[in-house]
């Protein structure tokens, strides 16, 4: 894949008030209108340009916005004030009662917990699968399927979706692809490879800073319109708008997203060499011996990377803890969950952000026990970080 998101973010200029080169933040919930009969065609979706009220679109989310469809390639896109948020309004705007949903098994904890115990109290039937096989996911289809769901790269076992084949069988179905990209933005640009929706935790890489909260929504206009319709739209309804200060501060670190990518892999591809070359068990797409290098190979923008997230198996919980303790004892990083981080974080998957799935279910889709997630910084000296973790095992 040769696509540029980097060059696509960089092509917009977007100018503040007074000519600042920062889009100027709206510090307003309410906008005035000079006549009646342009705030009700505001109200009725047909005043592009027109703000009306901050929960239904306010500037500064739409500087971001725009950027965002810009790196995506896509017509639209929504801000939304948490990843889990811009996944649960996509899939409730996609997906009514009687409705049914195909995923994979190995998502973020709280996508599982969504999928298995909320969905189904609204009479929405979802079917579990192993994302990296696809008879698994063509055989899951029913003629009321709406959505296949997966992430890029899977959170925390890093299975590498198929993106343009899973968009084959959605279409084949009449059913959307949705693609959370958390993990890999800019590496991956899943709506050219066919996706028909990406979501993002903007918590994580595309701001970089763990300092606040934030989702997006990238797809077509259509979609987009009907998220904000302020009839029958999740986002509109539902409510979880982000505040204009904070994204305007996220819009200001996509614009280093590309460096901050590009570092992340290559730190994180010098430890999975070298952990690999110590024998230990562990999984990082960028390694030959990972099971969908190739893929991975095949469907990335190259020049980022394989990502900045590696797991280890320590075997067991106990070994996991003992090693992560003395890791942060020797400021490698934070014993904590996310990633995406200029530090390196870590965290025992099953037991934080994977163990909303239970025991048994972790177990058949290969999450052991001991897993242990490293989102690995932008350290400047990874040689010597390298050093000091060995240290540690
Ligand atoms: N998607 C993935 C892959 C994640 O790892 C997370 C959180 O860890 C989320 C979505 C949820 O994002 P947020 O915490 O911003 O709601």
């Amino acid at each position: 894949m040769a696509s540029d998101p980097a060059k696509r973010i960089y092509d917009i200029q977007q100018f503040g008030e007074f000519g600042g080169v920062n889009p100027s933040i709206t510090d307003s919930s309410t906008y005035t209108f000079l006549e009646g009969e342009t705030m009700e065609e505001t109200f009725l979706g047909h005043m592009e340009g027109c703000f009306l009220y901050s929960r239904h679109w306010n500037p500064s989310n739409k500087f971001l916005a725009d950027a965002l469809a810009a790196m995506e390639k896509t017509e639209s896109a929504w801000i939304t004030s948490s990843g889990m948020a811009a996944i649960t309004c996509s899939l409730l705007q996609l997906c009514h009662s009687g409705d049914h949903i195909v995923t994979s098994v190995t998502t973020y904890g709280g996508t599982y917990a969504f999928l298995k115990n909320w969905l189904p109290k609204y009479n929405i039937e979802v079917s579990f699968v192993d994302i990296t096989n696809l008879d698994q996911v063509r055989n899951a289809m029913q003629p009321n399927t709406k959505v296949i769901y997966t992430e890029s790269v899977t959170n925390p076992l890093l299975q590498v979706s198929d993106i343009p084949e899973l968009a084959k069988i959605a279409q084949e179905n009449g059913a959307k692809l949705m693609v959370d990209n958390t993990f890999t933005p800019m590496i991956f640009s899943p709506a050219e490879l066919g996706a028909d929706l990406v979501v993002y935790s903007m918590t994580k890489f595309i701001n970089g800073k763990n300092d606040c909260v934030a989702g997006a929504i990238c797809g077509s206009k259509a979609f987009i319109n009907n998220l904000s319709n302020v009839n029958d739209g999740t986002a509109m309804l539902l409510g979880p708008v982000l505040d204009p200060l904070r994204s305007s501060s996220i819009l200001k670190n996509l614009h280093t997203l590309h460096l901050r990518m590009k570092q992340h892999s290559l730190n994180a591809l010098f430890l999975a060499r070298k952990f690999e070359a110590l024998g230990l068990a562990l999984k990082y797409p960028g390694l030959k011996s990972h099971p969908q290098h190739d893929l991975h190979t095949q469907l990335m923008n190259s020049e980022f990377g394989y990502g900045g997230m590696l797991a280890i198996d320590f075997g067991t919980e106990k070994n996991a803890n003992q090693i992560m303790f003395k890791m942060q004892q020797a400021n490698i990083g934070y014993l904590a969950v996310s990633l995406g981080y200029f530090r390196t974080l870590f965290s025992c998957s099953g037991h934080s952000t994977s163990s909303e799935i239970p025991a048994e279910v972790q177990k058949e889709m290969g999450l052991s026990d001991g897993l242990v997630r490293l989102s690995v910084g932008l350290d400047n000296n990874i040689e010597e970080v390298y050093e000091r973790i060995k240290s540690c095992l």
